[in-house]
């Protein structure tokens, strides 16, 4: 009883605290730690887009858990200037070193910051398969993101990851257990989540989403990431914490997994019967916009894309 008890007030404390300030919409561009959970925290960029001159380059969370020894941080910004913000924002609240670096995929908001952390000792973790994409579109990357933030990014050395993955797996690091989870390509090419089993949180890179609807891309898998949505909710996560936007509840993941799965049947079911892209997105709008406008930031530009991506990949 005692143990139904507490559990049931960890898990109160844990939806107070989000209410009250994680997920409260951050409207400053400081590199402030907000705790999750004992010994968890985000770092929570203040916008979502590219980065651009306004956000100084800094578009992406960044999540760490502080294990006896040393921080385990998923996710290392844009760039080293972004990477030292975060690093000096983890100082406040522990002095133990940056161990481990977890990259969740290889789109570069993600993981330019690694060579910050690496030069102090942190081991760079990753799957196999986003370190190819990373070598491929890493030195691009730089110089894209230089110019959109005109400089802002500041200069930038590639470190690739090299402790590599190429399945789901169980760990202990450093008295924590973690299960790095592959997304089968969801998103991207070698996308991982991380998951603490016995706090129940689940890092989704940009597998997950919270006010902002799922980004489909040339090169992710949709039936992956339905499916991954819908094995994600079966672990039923006390706390997600996305790549973009405040952390929220499984409620978003099952949202994500309900809606792609409506939008990726009915663009499959438009194309077999030959209508364009504009009719099918015209129909789509129209039925889903009561359901879901309200429940993102961005429907209108995020369907417009996902009804035309799903749409290309039909070609194919
Ligand atoms: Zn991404």
């Amino acid at each position: 009883m005692l143990k139904i008890f507490k559990k049931l007030l960890i898990s109160f404390s844990l939806i107070v605290l989000l209410t009250n300030s994680v997920l409260a919409e951050k409207k400053d561009h400081n590199f402030t730690v907000t705790p999750v959970t004992k010994n968890v925290y985000s770092i929570i960029a203040p916008s979502y887009g590219l980065p651009s001159p306004e956000n100084k380059g800094w578009n992406s969370n960044s999540h760490f858990v502080v294990t006896d020894k040393g921080v385990l941080v998923f996710d290392s910004g844009s760039s080293e200037l972004i990477a030292k913000n975060i690093k000096q924002a983890i100082k406040t609240v522990t002095d133990k070193p940056v161990r481990w670096v977890v990259n969740s995929h290889s789109h570069a908001d993600h993981w330019l910051g690694n060579a910050e952390f690496s030069d102090s000792g942190a081991e760079i973790i990753a799957s196999a398969s986003a370190k190819i994409i990373m070598k491929q579109d890493g030195p691009g990357a730089i110089d894209f993101f230089s110019r959109i933030t005109k400089g802002a990014t500041g200069s930038t050395r590639i470190r690739h990851p090299t402790w590599l993955l190429t399945q789901s797996e169980k760990r202990n690091i450093d008295g924590v257990d973690v299960e790095f989870i592959f997304a089968n390509d969801a998103h991207s090419p070698g996308d991982i989540l991380m998951w603490l089993p016995k706090q129940k949180i689940i890092f989704g890179g940009d597998v997950l989403n919270s006010d902002w609807m799922p980004i489909i891309i040339d090169h992710g898998n949709v039936d992956n990431l339905i499916n991954t949505l819908q094995a994600v909710a079966g672990l039923n996560p006390t706390i997600v914490l996305p790549g973009h936007g405040v952390p929220t509840t499984v409620n978003s993941v099952i949202r994500d997994a309900d809606l792609l799965s409506v939008v990726w049947d009915r663009v499959k079911e438009g194309y077999k019967a030959g209508k364009n892209k504009e009719e099918i997105l015209t129909q789509i709008s129209t039925t889903l916009e009561q359901k879901y406008k309200h429940l993102y930031k961005n429907f209108d530009e995020a369907i417009k894309q996902q009804v035309h991506e799903m749409y290309n990949k039909q070609k194919v």
